[in-house]
C-alpha cells in the first residue's frame, strides 16, 4: 500500500483529518485531496458560534496551515468538484474536465442541508448554513434590530439564534414538532434550552408547520406563513430543518447506502478499494449492539478516520469510542455522550435551574447517555460509564454532592 495512490474525495473535517493521520502513521505514497470548497478543510462548528459572533476569523477554523500541505506531501485540489466514480477503472471524474486515478479512494464528502420545498424558499435573504460562504452571507444580513426568523430548532438553529442576539438582532424560531431539539434530545433537555433562550428575548413557536415565505416587492423574504394561518414577519430567514448525506457518487457507482454510504468498522464500504468517512456514512456503533447509525458530529468524523486509516495501513483497529457531541449557546456548554437507546429511566443530577446539570439514561442501572449542562465531570464520568457497562448507585449518582468518581458499583 505504501507506494501507492489515496485519493480522498471531500476535504471537509474527515477528509482533512485522514490526509494528516495517513501521514503521521507513516503512509509514503501519494495522498490526493479533492474538495469543491475553495478554502483547505476547516472546522465548521464555529460557523453557528463563534464565527458568526465575529470572535474568531476564517484564518482560525482551519485544521492544518496552508503550508502543511504542501510539507507533508499531500496534493490539494481544490475548487474541484467530482461528478462520478469508475469503480471498474479506479478513478474520480471531475466536474469539467479531468479525472484522477486512485488505488484505494475515501469518501468524505459529508451532508448538505435539508431544502424545504415550501413556496418562496428561493427568495432573497433566505440562508442556510453548512460552510464558510453560507456563514459570511448569513453574518452580513443579521444586524442590530432586524428580526431573523429560524426554520427549525435543531442544533445550529438554536446556536445561530443564541448568536443573532448577541449580534443584538430580534429572533423568531419555528419548530413543527411539540418542542426543539425533539430528534435529539429528552424533554427535560428540551424544555430546558427553551426557557433559556426565551428568557433571553427569542420568541419560540413550536408544534407549527411553514407554509409559505413571503416576498416584498424586491423579492426579498418579508414574513412566514405558518400552516395554522399565522404570519410572523421576519428580515432574514435561516432553514435548519436537518441535513442529508451526500451520497449520491456513492450509490451511481453501485455501493451499498441505506440513507448514507454503508460502512463497517473498518470504514470499509461494498468496495474493497473504496473507505467511506464522516456525516456520508452510515455505520454500526458496537456499544449499542452494531446497529446502524449516521452521526454528524465532529468526534465521528474523527473516529472514522482513525478507522480507515487503521485498514488501510494494516494497523490495529482502533478500540470503539462513545459517540459524543457538543452544542455552546450563550453560556451554556452542553456535552452529550452515548444514545439513549431503550434506556428504561431518566436520572436528572443537578439544579436546572442554576443552568448546570445533567441528565443521565439509564437501562438496568447502566448509563445510556449523558447530556450535561455546564457539567464536565458529569460528561466525563458518564462517557467512562457508557463504555465500562458498569451499574451505578441511583441514590448517589441523583447526589451532586457524592462525587462521580463514587457513583459506580
Ligand atoms: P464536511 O465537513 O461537511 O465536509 C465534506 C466536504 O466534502 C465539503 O467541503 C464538501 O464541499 C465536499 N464535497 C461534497 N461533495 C463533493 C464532491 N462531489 N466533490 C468534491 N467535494 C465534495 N459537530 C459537532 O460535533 N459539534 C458541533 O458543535 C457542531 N456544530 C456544527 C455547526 C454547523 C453550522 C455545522 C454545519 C456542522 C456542525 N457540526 C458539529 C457537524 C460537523 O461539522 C460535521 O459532522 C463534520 O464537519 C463532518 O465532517 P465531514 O468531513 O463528514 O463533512
Amino acid at each position: 500500500m505504501h507506494s501507492q495512490t489515496i485519493v480522498i474525495l471531500g476535504a471537509g473535517h474527515a477528509g482533512g483529518a485522514v490526509a494528516a493521520l495517513l501521514r503521521q502513521q507513516g503512509f509514503e505514497g501519494s495522498i490526493i485531496l479533492i474538495g469543491e470548497e475553495a478554502a483547505v478543510p476547516y472546522q465548521r462548528p464555529p460557523l453557528s458560534k463563534a464565527y458568526l459572533k465575529g470572535e474568531v476569523d476564517a484564518e482560525s477554523l482551519k485544521l492544518k496551515s496552508d503550508a502543511y500541505y504542501h510539507e507533508a506531501g499531500i496534493t490539494l485540489r481544490l475548487g474541484a468538484a467530482a461528478k462520478a466514480v469508475d469503480r471498474a477503472a479506479k478513478v474520480v471524474l471531475l466536474e469539467g474536465a479531468g479525472e484522477v486515478a486512485y488505488d484505494a479512494l475515501i469518501l468524505a464528502t459529508g451532508s448538505r442541508a435539508r431544502k424545504l420545498p415550501v413556496p418562496g424558499a428561493d427568495l432573497r435573504n433566505i440562508h442556510e448554513l453548512r460552510n464558510l460562504a453560507d456563514a459570511e452571507a448569513l453574518k452580513a444580513a443579521i444586524e442590530p434590530g432586524r428580526r431573523l426568523l429560524v426554520i427549525g430548532g435543531g442544533y445550529v438553529g438554536l446556536e445561530t439564534a443564541a448568536s443573532a442576539r448577541a449580534l443584538g438582532a430580534e429572533v423568531v424560531i419555528v419548530e413543527r414538532e411539540a418542542r426543539c431539539l425533539a430528534r435529539v434530545a429528552c424533554e427535560p433537555l428540551s424544555n430546558f434550552f427553551q426557557d433559556y433562550h426565551r428568557a433571553r428575548g427569542v420568541e419560540i413557536v413550536t408544534g407549527a408547520g411553514l407554509e409559505a415565505l413571503r416576498g416584498d416587492a424586491h423579492g426579498f423574504v418579508e414574513a412566514a406563513e405558518l400552516d395554522d394561518g399565522r404570519l410572523l414577519p421576519c428580515d432574514v430567514a435561516l432553514i435548519g430543518v436537518g441535513g442529508q448525506p451526500c451520497d449520491e457518487l456513492a450509490r451511481a457507482a453501485g455501493l451499498a447506502c441505506d440513507g448514507g454510504v454503508v460502512v463497517d468498522l473498518e470504514a470499509r464500504t461494498s468496495d474493497p478499494a473504496i473507505f467511506a468517512i464522516g456525516d456520508v456514512t452510515r455505520r454500526p456503533m458496537p456499544l449499542y449492539g452494531g446497529r446502524m447509525f449516521r452521526l454528524e458530529s465532529v468526534p465521528n468524523a474523527l473516529e472514522q478516520a482513525k478507522q480507515a486509516t487503521a485498514a488501510l495501513l494494516g494497523l490495529p483497529a482502533p478500540p470503539p469510542e462513545v459517540p459524543w457531541f457538543w452544542s455552546d449557546q450563550y453560556d451554556l456548554k452542553l456535552q452529550i455522550a452515548g444514545v439513549p437507546f431503550g434506556a428504561d429511566e431518566i436520572l436528572v443530577r443537578g439544579d436546572p435551574g442554576l443552568a448546570k446539570f445533567a441528565v443521565f439514561h439509564l437501562k438496568d442501572r447502566r448509563v445510556q447517555a449523558v447530556e450535561a449542562v455546564n457539567a464536565p465531570p458529569e460528561f466525563m464520568a458518564g462517557r467512562q460509564l457508557i463504555a465500562s457497562g458498569r451499574t451505578i448507585d441511583k441514590v448517589k449518582l441523583a447526589d451532586p454532592a457524592v462525587s462521580m468518581k463514587a457513583v459506580a458499583d
